[in-house]
């Protein structure tokens, strides 16, 4: 099945908002195993929406539309559609009531406008909206599926789960499972080269390499009669590819990220922490922060930007500053024994470096980052080299640092 997705919306012609309604959609039906092959986005003109709609039903079996559901004058998806499934539009009562239902609750008195959102397409398949006014629909005309959904994210992403996924699965023989693979340290030419072989026999599973950032994804897809024999289909080809690239490179599955996969491991531990932070700014326990339930370890993040700071709050020596610079192993050492010692914790973890654009030297490039980590009376220290922007050179510390503990931590609890 061939599919489209439309997404409806002037803002996102101009740029004011990102097109995350179809990066979402996108991925959602490659994990059913529903090919999209076009992703158009019009603006809310009607001669435009017309002719994009025509096209794409006409080149495409599946057409997903987001937006232009709303009750004004310029929103006409539905309209719009009808006129080409040619069908009337008709009132349903059912949605009308849920609509004034809506209001209610949120204590807003509707507009006559609102009820042109309780009309849909005659014999139509109407998607409820539980987090806002306008539902979606489905119309099956012709061998042609269109589904019509909501612009705001928080309205459409939870009617897709509930009701276009459901729908699709129904048009598959067997079941599709993906199992992502997140793998850290290595780059993506490697990884490629390293499977490659499994990669190439793409039958079922198949295995696909995704570079993202500071990582890259390895999707292993496995078809079964259901979803329990897919992914024992999946387990070989997951053990094949640990042990090829090393187990330890695999650093989570799925939606886990870094972060999370540390946090787990100092919170089943009990292993406290402290982070000390100059060139990341903040980054490194920001990032720990964001994993719900760390306040058990998490104890203390310094941003220490200046050398007082570093003397000030962490203890670094001024001898070390003045010997080896800020931007040193040794200081990044003493960054994060002082992080440990005076916050109390059994790890402190350190970043110093040139984010730059500005303020490189031949011995020390814009892009040199140090990062320590002490833990129980032993500190290692990394030199690190990063190309890019002042943003990507901190993101990168700060992926590379979290990923460093990762190994410690998984080297330690082993022991
Ligand atoms: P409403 O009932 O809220 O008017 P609608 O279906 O008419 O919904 P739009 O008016 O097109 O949707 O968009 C409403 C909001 O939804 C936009 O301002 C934007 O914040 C968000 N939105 C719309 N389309 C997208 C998209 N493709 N990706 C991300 N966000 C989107």
């Amino acid at each position: 099945m061939r599919a489209e997705i439309l997404s409806v919306g002037t803002e996102l012609l101009l740029g004011d908002i990102l097109n995350t309604n179809a990066q979402y959609i996108a991925r959602e039906l490659a994990n059913i195993g529903v090919n999209v092959f076009y992703q158009t986005v019009v603006g809310d003109n009607p001669e435009r929406l017309k002719n994009a709609y025509n096209i794409a039903v006409n080149r495409s079996d599946i057409v997903i539309t987001t937006g232009g559901l709303g009750p004004t004058k310029d929103d006409l998806t539905k309209e719009i559609a009808a006129e080409y499934f040619n069908k009337k539009l008709l009132l349903d009562e059912k949605s009308l009531e849920e609509m004034m239902g809506f209001f209610k609750k949120i204590n807003r008195v509707p507009t006559e406008n609102n009820k042109k959102q309780a009309y849909f397409p005659e014999g139509c398949i109407i998607i409820e909206n539980h987090n806002g006014t306008a539902p979606g629909c489905i119309i099956e005309d012709g061998g042609k599926i269109a589904a019509l959904l909501p612009g705001p994210p928080k309205e459409m992403k939870p009617m897709f789960q509930e009701s276009i996924i459901p729908y699709l699965k129904k048009f598959q023989d067997g079941t599709l499972v993906s199992k992502v693979l997140r793998v850290s340290g290595i780059g993506e030419s490697s990884v490629d080269k390293e499977i490659g072989h499994i990669i190439d026999r793409q039958k079922n599973p198949t295995v696909a390499p995704y570079a993202k950032d500071n990582e890259v994804h390895l999707r292993v897809t496995a078809k079964g009669k259901n979803e329990e024999e897919a992914r024992k289909l999946i387990i070989p080809v997951e053990k094949e590819i640990r042990e090829v690239l090393g187990d330890i490179n695999v650093y989570g599955v799925d939606e886990e990220s870094i972060e999370e996969v540390i946090a787990k491991m100092l919170i089943e531990n009990n292993l406290t922490i402290g982070t000390a932070e100059s060139c990341t700014g903040g980054f490194v326990a920001g990032k720990l922060i964001d994993y719900p339930g760390i306040s058990k370890v998490f104890l203390e993040g310094a941003v220490t930007y200046s050398n007082e700071a570093k003397m000030k709050r962490l203890g670094v020596k001024e001898s070390t500053l003045n010997k080896f610079g800020a931007v040193s192993g040794e200081c990044a050492a003493e960054m994060a024994q002082g992080i440990a010692r005076t916050a109390g914790t059994s790890i402190g973890i350190s970043t110093t470096g040139i984010a730059g654009p500005g303020g490189g030297s031949e011995e020390k490039p814009v892009g040199l980052v140090y990062v320590g980590i002490y833990m129980f009376g032993k500190v290692i220290t990394r030199k690190l080299n990063f190309a890019g922007s002042r943003q990507k050179v901190r993101d990168r510390a700060t992926f590379t640092i979290l990923d460093l503990l990762r190994r410690e931590l998984v080297k330690y609890l082993e022991k």
